[in-house]
């Protein structure tokens, strides 16, 4: 490598970091476990660096990207989703982001599915009940029950990556499942769940042959005991269909009253006050929430509520947070490599220098032709 190539990164992506200094680049990490703020991206990047390593903490937009014309080269988020890059203004000055799709959604589909057992037996307020001292005796039915996840159906919507591997977890509870994606329908991956089921039933595993099926968002509501939701953050103007507040008053009140809510997607997707609400008022039996509006999660959020303490499942954003998924440096098992990796790519000019061949780049529309 002729050119010594320097990178900011706002957080501490781990090994990784040391992979990229032993290539010989120059790289600066924000020390703070807290995000940096904007001024300071703003003037690491006029600095003259050629590469910024971001979270999805960080607001990239038009600002970042004028500080750094012709100088910046690319930002790589350690993250899938996006929504923190204003990706208009990332086209229109010819940057290209990479993220990192793939290497996390076994972690968060297998979190989301836990986080929907854990809520439906009511295992914190189960366990709290030990810890409290408030155990006293074994009883059919008192001090509460839970609902099994066995054999229910539950509504996945949004069927890309981490919707589909959470699919599979469900398939090996014997679920029935619907599915939602006014974007991308699977039907081969339909099929193959379909003869896995086929194949269970005719075994002996399981007495019912459990099935999938797409259907309409408001069907999937309307009918699923469990509504785990999979999209990414889309606001207006964003996508034909955006994302943003799918989950309001109006659709929480197609749910079934027994129904719970499971979001490891993006906190903007929910109008948390509807949801609030919609606990407060019983319209769903539960929420457990991964992602918010706000984070971290305000001290006066509604969803703090005492009164829906022991139905509202709040985690710290932490579906992705396994020790591989996050750290490992081979880009094909962790974020950190992959971010490693996109940012390399771009700079080193691999794949021909080809922007568009480069797997981990997100805005490939702004390199075609
Ligand atoms: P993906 O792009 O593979 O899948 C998203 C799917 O949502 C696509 O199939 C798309 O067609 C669909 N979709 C778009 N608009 C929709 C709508 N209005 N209704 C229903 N479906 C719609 O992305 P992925 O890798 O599966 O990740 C999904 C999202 O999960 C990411 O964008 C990210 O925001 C979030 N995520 C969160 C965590 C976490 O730590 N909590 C970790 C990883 C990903």
């Amino acid at each position: 490598m002729s050119k010594k190539f320097r990178v900011f990164a706002t957080c501490d992506i781990g090994e990784a970091i040391e992979m990229l200094r032993k290539r010989g680049y120059e790289v600066e990490v924000y020390p703070q476990p807290q995000a940096p703020p904007k001024s300071l991206i703003i003037e690491k990047v006029k600095s003259g660096i050629d590469g910024l390593i971001t979270t999805l903490r960080d607001p990239i937009d038009a600002e970042i990207f004028e500080a750094g014309k012709d100088r910046l080269k690319v930002v790589a988020q350690i993250a899938v989703g996006f929504d923190n890059i204003n990706r208009a203004d990332a086209n229109r000055y010819k940057i290209p982001f990479t993220h990192t799709a793939d290497v996390l959604t076994e972690a968060t589909a297998e979190f989301a599915f836990f986080m929907m057992g854990t809520m439906a037996r009511r295992m914190w307020t189960a366990e709290h009940l030990t810890r409290d001292n408030l155990w006293g005796f074994w009883h059919p039915y008192l001090p509460f029950l839970g609902d099994e996840v066995t054999g229910k159906t539950v509504a996945v919507i949004g069927t890309g990556r981490i919707g589909l591997a959470f699919i599979k977890k469900c398939v090996g509870f014997d679920m029935n499942v619907l599915c939602y994606d006014p974007a991308y329908e699977n039907h081969a991956f339909v099929k193959t769940v379909e003869e896995i089921n086929a194949l269970r039933h005719s075994h002996g595993l399981v007495r019912e042959k459990a099935w999938i099926k797409y259907v309409t968002f408001e069907q999937s509501l309307q009918e699923a005991d469990f509504v785990s939701v999979h999209v990414p953050l889309l606001r207006e103007g964003e996508s034909k269909t955006p994302t943003y507040h799918l989950f309001n008053e109006r659709t929480l009140q197609l749910m079934k009253k027994t129904a719970y809510l499971i979001n490891t997607s993006r906190g903007p997707v929910v109008d948390e006050a509807a949801l609030a609400r919609a606990l407060r008022e019983n319209w769903i039996a539960g929420a457990a929430l991964d992602v918010y509006e706000k984070e971290p999660l305000p001290k006066d959020s509604p969803l703090r509520d005492p009164a829906i303490e022991d139905r509202c499942r709040l985690m710290p954003h932490f579906a992705s947070a396994a020790r591989i998924t996050r750290l490992s440096t081979d880009p094909d098992k962790g974020m950190a490599g992959r971010c490693a990796q996109g940012l390399i790519d771009v700079l080193e000019g691999n794949y021909g220098g080809d922007i568009v061949k480069m797997p981990y780049v997100v805005n490939k529309e702004a390199f075609v032709g």
